[in-house]
């Protein structure tokens, strides 16, 4: 059975004051999640050490960071890399965010070699991938989307792609307030999962959390969710309120 994840990403934001007081809200909202659901939170760096010790008791309740380098260790003066992030107890990272493609030109080629340190060192990379408006109107998403698989993970072997987990973006439903339908997100994920079917086979790709993100809230979290490939969401604007946040992870499939 593959994850339901509801995934925080909440960018360059809060002081940490108030990162503190948005993660005691949602621990003291007590949600009690199933096995295979996860709430995972992508809080700035210098957070994380925190964002741990606030969830450790609460089941189900993870960290990621937003972004690590591609090199082991070295002089990479302001560069993270996996094995720090995990050495600090986190298990997850955001690689391939559409505004870490735009404002630091990570392309696929840098997206896939992090995405092998990561998987060496043992940190769950979440890959987000998704066209611009212009692909979309121009009706090529399909072919967009899958050059970004190719490119960056259809490199690994089966082993590592398994329960991997992807996140489907359409850059223009992200912060814009313009959510994809729930139907046209299905369709993506169903094309991705068959990206991996043709190249992995079929219990592989059944094993991938795909995660739908732009412009999700609590209002149309539980349409989305509900469809047979969205396995969660990757939230941004709706993850910095705790009543927000948590009716979305409440709105995760059992
Ligand atoms: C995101 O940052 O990944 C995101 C989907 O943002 P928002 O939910 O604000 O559209």
């Amino acid at each position: 059975m593959r994850k339901q994840i509801a995934a925080a990403n909440w960018k360059m934001n809060l002081t940490l004051e108030e990162a503190n007081e948005l993660l005691n809200k949602i621990v003291a909202e007590n949600i009690e999640l199933s096995h295979g659901q996860e709430a995972v939170f992508a809080v700035p760096f210098p957070y994380l050490l925190l964002a741990n010790e606030t969830i450790k008791n609460t089941k189900g309740f993870y960290t990621a960071a937003q972004n690590c380098y591609l090199k082991e260790s070295g002089a990479y003066t302001g560069e993270v890399s996996p094995s720090m992030l995990v050495s600090c107890g986190v298990p997850y990272v955001i690689i391939g965010h559409s505004e870490r493609r735009e404002y630091f030109n990570e392309n696929n080629f840098i997206l896939s070699q992090k995405i092998d340190i990561c998987l060496k060192n043992n940190l769950k990379p979440i890959f987000c991938c998704g066209e611009p408006l212009a692909v979309r109107e121009s009706e090529t998403q399909n072919n967009y989307v899958e050059t970004q698989l190719k490119e960056s993970l259809l490199h690994l072997d089966a082993s590592e792609v398994e329960n991997f987990v992807i996140a489907y973006e359409p850059i223009w439903a992200i912060g814009t307030g313009r959510t994809a339908t729930a139907g046209q997100a299905q369709e993506m994920h169903e094309h991705i999962r068959k990206v991996f079917a043709e190249k992995y086979g079929d219990d592989v790709a059944q094993s991938i959390s795909i995660l739908y993100g732009g412009s999700v809230k609590a209002a149309n979290a539980r349409e989305i969710f509900g469809k047979k490939d969205v396995d969660g969401g990757l939230v941004g604007g709706a993850s910095l309120n705790a009543a927000e946040f948590s009716e979305i992870i409440r709105s995760l499939k059992k």
